[in-house]
């Protein structure tokens, strides 16, 4: 048993006090991820910080025209938010693609950037790990990297972040609201995660002691042409081995914008905006579909068990971009629907 302190601040300025003073503290918001680590001991906070009675439980229209969604909104209560359903059903869609029901009701918007990759030596403390004890080695390597990245890893971690609601974020361009010892900041959704390159211990750009607020959705959702597919071992509960959230703008039957992100791939949710500016004009069409898939994984390759994930990751792109164009986007139980 490891001993903690537990606190349960009224207010964010108060938390952020709580989370500044000790460097091993920890916030708690819905606990699905953060009780599971500290049962496995691979997290040893010795403060806990309750963030539950903070009031950051809103969504809020903002006077852009976007949403600020509240920190401890949670992942049910957004996706079934009717301004997401309306607006942002790119969002809602891979929301309920995630976890279970009894999941998605205590896991919060907050929590969801913040939870940390599922490779398995980071859960099992007996073996070496990069990113849990910086220094050690990486044994996915070498070992059972079925579920491991594609793109954007390092010699010292290919592991992949493992949220779906992350991914509908990169591509909608959110920004993501923190608060800490030296005041409020706002990050652009695309620099909030970061690549393991020869630091994986360090999953984001936070600063010590800083509280995720809000993230604020920008007024354009998407909602006519997009899509976010799955492909995964199961059909529920059960992570991501590819996704794609994938939305357009279409005008007299062009590309005017597109949008696209990869989860299940990389140590961030995957975009690539050179190739987004590339189908800018294009007929949507199987071709430029093609092109597309294989410009955004040029640089993919495998580390062994998961080399078939970048053929898996070509086949679900053009899947996604062809049911986003087609207005038929995937619903989270994987039927088309219209
Ligand atoms: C069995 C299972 C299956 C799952 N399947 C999926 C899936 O398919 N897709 C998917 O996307 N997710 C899945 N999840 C993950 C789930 O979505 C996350 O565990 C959840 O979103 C985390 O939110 P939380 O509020 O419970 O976070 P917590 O567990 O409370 O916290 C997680 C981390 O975030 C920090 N934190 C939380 N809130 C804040 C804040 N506001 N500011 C600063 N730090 C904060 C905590 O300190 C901790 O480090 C699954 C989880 C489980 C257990
Ligand atoms: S892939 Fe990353 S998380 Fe997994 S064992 Fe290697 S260093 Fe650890």
């Amino acid at each position: 048993m490891n001993r903690f302190e537990y606190v349960r601040p009224e207010s964010v300025a108060d938390a952020v006090k709580a989370l500044a003073g000790v460097p091993d503290s920890q916030a708690l918001a819905g606990g699905t991820n953060l009780v599971d680590l500290m049962k496995y001991d691979v997290a040893r906070p010795s403060r806990i910080v309750d963030i539950n009675r903070l009031p950051l439980r809103d969504i809020e229209e903002t006077a852009t025209g976007g949403l600020r969604i509240g920190a401890l909104v949670s992942n049910s209560d957004l996706a079934w938010d009717s301004r997401i359903i309306k607006r942002y059903p790119l969002l809602a869609s891979a929301i309920l693609a995630g976890a279970s029901p009894q999941l998605r009701n205590a896991a919060t918007t907050g929590g969801n950037l913040l939870q940390r990759t599922r490779c398995y030596y980071f859960y099992d403390p007996a073996t070496p790990c990069n990113k849990r004890e910086p220094g050690t080695g990486c044994s996915a390597l070498e070992g059972v990297n079925r579920i491991h990245a594609i793109l954007g890893a390092s010699e010292n971690c290919i592991a992949v972040h493992p949220s779906d609601m992350c991914v509908a974020l990169a591509a909608l361009d959110a920004i993501v609201h923190l608060e800490g010892p030296d005041g409020q900041r706002t990050v652009a959704f695309g620099e909030f995660h970061r690549l393991p390159a020869d630091q994986p211990q360090h999953d984001n750009t936070m600063r010590a002691g800083e509280l995720i607020t809000a993230i604020e959705l920008p007024a354009s959702g998407f909602a006519s042409y997009y899509t976010y597919l799955k492909v995964r071992d199961r059909l529920s509960y059960a992570f991501a081995l590819v996704s794609v959230a994938a939305a357009f703008r279409i005008e007299a039957g062009a590309i005017a914008e597109a949008r696209l992100a990869l989860g299940g791939v990389a140590h961030k949710p995957w975009r690539d905006r050179g190739v987004e500016e590339w189908m800018r004009g294009k007929v949507p069409d199987e071709e430029t579909f093609a092109y597309c898939a294989q410009a955004l994984l040029r640089d993919a390759k495998g580390a062994g068990q998961n080399n078939f994930k970048v053929e898996l990751a070509r086949r679900t792109i053009i899947r996604a971009l062809r049911q986003a164009s087609a207005a038929t986007p995937q619903d989270q139980s994987n039927k088309i629907v219209r």
